[in-house]
């Protein structure tokens, strides 16, 4: 944007300096703000300024760490954007068994994570009573790690034996804060509500939850970013995944473009100062689209990364878009790649469960 006075100048700013100040601002108001700081570069450094002096002051230059096992690759949803959605009949399927599970804790263990996520797709086979039965035997032999589950929709008694069973915290994305664009990515099954719902059952349950979304998923508009922010300052969860969309060729967006690096960072810098001591990953997704994404996102005010500690036999076949990165190399690598490139942007790796500041 071009600058034509200063009082115009000010009238910018000042949209930008009510949100540091105050965090609350309407759907509207969140319009303009992603407007104006996508057009005006002196708006958006402020704003990662402030994401970055607000990072640094809870959790100084700690990074935390997440390992992430993806255990399994079926499911019984159709997200229309998701590689492994069950109509896609060209995924090979695999589910690891709960020994294979725990043999990835073990080695996560020695490699220093103390925090394992369990993500898969929305799997049958894992009933409340096998899942609660991983979960009571990762509980059992770390009970210094944090167990998370990302495992989609459940009902509240499932969540309930779950948390019972010794499961911390849970990642489920509310993918989008607007019904409309909810129903055009997803078959008529999934309900917005629902999904909504579940995020409010695990708080109750008294997980750490995890919300979030994904930038640039197809037909979105700021409006709908916007929307987001005020879903999140409302829900006010403990973490929120933020990755840009990525097509996947095996899907009806396989030649949309993908979401905006700057864009994302961009809500990074935004969430940051919206929930202060949020727990925010630099996804593997930011560091798909580009190689230095993760430091990108990192610089924006990010603190956490979710290396994967999947066997490598089978990290292909979790393919939710296409070239997702560090699907050759053993855990030991990804973890130690990742602590280099997270040194080289001023901040460190740190082992223990990090949870989130209080
Ligand atoms: N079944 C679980 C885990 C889903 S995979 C659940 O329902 O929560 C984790 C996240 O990957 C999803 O929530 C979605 O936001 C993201 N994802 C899926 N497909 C993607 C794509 N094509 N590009 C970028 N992110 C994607």
């Amino acid at each position: 944007m071009i600058i034509l006075d200063w009082g115009e100048y000010n009238k910018n700013m000042n949209i930008a300096e009510k949100f540091i100040r105050d965090e609350n601002l309407t759907k509207e108001e969140f319009v303009e703000l992603l407007q104006l700081a996508e057009a005006d570069d002196d708006i958006r450094s402020r704003l990662t300024e402030e994401a970055v002096r607000l990072r640094r002051k809870y959790y100084g230059i700690d990074v935390y760490t997440r390992g992430l096992i993806e255990f399994t690759n079926y499911c019984r949803n159709d997200c229309y954007y998701c590689g492994i959605r069950k109509s896609n009949q060209n995924v090979k399927r695999y589910r690891l068994t709960k020994e294979e599970i725990l043999a990835c804790c073990e080695s996560g263990y020695e490699l220093g994570f103390r925090t394992f996520v369990l993500q898969g797709g929305e799997d049958l086979y894992f009933t409340d009573e096998r899942m609660a039965g991983i979960v009571r035997s990762i509980r059992a032999g770390y009970p210094d790690c944090a167990i998370t589950l990302s495992i989609g929709e459940r009902s509240y008694e499932s969540y309930r034996r779950l948390r019972e069973a010794g499961a911390d915290r849970y990642l489920l994305r509310h993918e989008t804060a607007n019904e409309e664009l909810y129903c055009s990515l997803h078959p008529r099954e999934m309900e917005f509500a629902r999904r909504r719902q579940c995020l409010y059952y695990l708080k109750e349950l008294g997980y750490q939850v995890g919300a979030g979304f994904m930038v640039g998923a197809p037909g979105q508009s700021q409006q709908d970013l916007a929307e987001d922010l005020v879903f999140l300052k409302e829900l006010n969860p403990h973490m929120v995944g933020i990755g840009p969309f990525i097509p996947h060729h095996d899907t009806r967006y396989a030649s949309e473009p993908a979401g905006s690096i700057e864009r994302t960072v961009l809500l990074l810098s935004i969430v940051r100062i919206l929930l202060p001591k949020v727990l925010l990953p630099a996804t593997t997704a930011l560091g798909t689209l580009d190689t230095s994404g993760r430091e990108k996102g990192l610089a924006a005010g990010a603190n956490v990364v979710m290396p994967n500690l999947s066997p490598v036999k089978i990290r292909r076949q979790y393919e939710l878009y296409d070239n997702k990165i560090c699907t050759e190399e053993e855990a030991a690598e990804c973890r130690a790649d990742l602590a280099v490139r997270v040194e080289k942007t001023g901040y460190r790796l740190v082992d223990g469960r990090g949870d989130a500041a209080l």
